[in-house]
């Protein structure tokens, strides 16, 4: 089976509520749908989101790159030979990692419906469920507590709390939520660069004994010697997600012994493929990994559930992106129950199509 056609559907994708983190404020995503069209009549169906501040892509930029480079070079292959393909489009471009992202979920929503089997189950099949935190954006602690208690009430068990806005605050957001919600729940905070690692030292040696789980990107994503610095100074695990794109920046973390554990997503890794790459050095090194996303529609989140459901070392799951959105675009897939995604037998990633927008 061959491709014949690749299309890139530009969607505007409107939040509830502006989102906040310590670098960047959102209150509408523009994400690009790529359908492949085969010459058997089966389409493979993929979403890339537009992360400006963290991968440098815009909706346009997908757009070119996808129809000006990738369709071309990906016309008439054998939808099977993923492998091939990305090598062929990573030495066609650089970086640009939502587009390939985009290309490589619907290549292998192609492939779970070629094969007439639920993606996850090619993938390895080690669980049929995950369970997500919900982020709760930053804002006052005050603010912050209230939401994080409404979703607790919702049925949540895990939430992740953005901080790093005004690093002397983060310490009374942390203690204001841990406060509200009771012990029993899983409570990780991102603080997405925000701090100096002296910075990050103190505060994290503060907020321990709020019981968190774990603290993702504390310092600057090309500090390593930092996430080192703080990994080896504090006893809450350290997760990396900004520092790690690719493969080779997952092994640099690796050999520098620089964190605990390491935040994949496929808008970073350039998709499913390359992740399963990262996941399998990391589980080499006794690293745990979790699967995050951007802000995406239900197709790339459920690409990512797949991905989580299919690896024995994807031990988190931070796959609320859909859960900021008004509307729901996405014809069939799976829905979560409150923070549970659990897969069932619909070929692929489960997707049946998009409605018009
Ligand atoms: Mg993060």
């Amino acid at each position: 089976m061959r491709i014949k056609k690749i299309e890139a559907i530009p969607i505007k994708l409107k939040l509830k509520k502006t989102f906040k983190t310590a670098i960047r404020q959102t209150d509408c995503a523009q994400n690009v749908i790529i359908k492949i069209f085969t010459d058997e009549g089966l389409v493979g169906i993929g979403e890339a989101a537009t992360p400006t501040r963290i991968t440098g892509e815009t909706q346009e930029s997908v757009l070119a790159v996808i129809n000006n480079i990738i369709s071309p070079l990906l016309s008439g292959s054998e939808v099977f030979d993923i492998e091939r393909m990305m090598e062929k489009i990573d030495s066609h471009v650089v970086g640009n990692t939502c587009a390939k992202a985009g290309i490589d979920i619907a290549l292998h929503d192609l492939l779970g419906k070629t094969c007439q089997k639920p993606l996850y189950k090619l993938l390895g099949g080690y669980r049929n469920f995950v369970e997500t935190d919900h982020t709760v954006s930053l804002d006052t602690p005050e603010k912050m507590a209230e939401v994080a208690e409404t979703l607790v009430r919702k049925g949540f068990n895990i939430l992740k709390v953005k901080l790093g806005l005004d690093p002397e605050r983060d310490i009374q957001r942390v203690k204001a939520v841990r406060k509200r919600i009771g012990d029993q729940i899983i409570l990780r905070v991102d603080a997405n660069q925000a701090w100096s690692p002296k910075e990050a030292v103190k505060i994290i040696k503060s907020i321990e004994e709020s019981n968190v789980e774990l603290v993702e990107q504390p310092v600057k994503a090309g500090d390593i010697e930092g996430l080192k610095y703080v990994k080896n100074r504090v006893e809450v695990p350290i997760m990396a997600d900004e520092s790690v794109f690719s493969i080779e920046d997952a092994l640099r973390l690796i050999k520098r012994e620089a964190v605990d554990i390491i935040n994949i997503k496929l808008m970073k890794s350039g998709g499913i493929y390359s992740a399963r790459k990262i996941i399998s050095i990391a589980e080499a090194a006794g690293i745990e990994c979790m699967i995050g996303c951007m802000i995406e529609s239900r197709i790339g989140v459920l690409a990512a559930v797949h991905l989580a459901c299919g690896a024995k070392n994807i031990t988190r799951v931070d796959l609320d992106g859909a859960m900021f959105l008004q509307d729901d675009i996405v014809i069939g897939g799976i829905k979560p129950d409150v923070g549970i995604f659990k897969l069932d037998e619909s070929h692929g990633i489960g997707i049946k199509d998009v409605q018009k927008v």
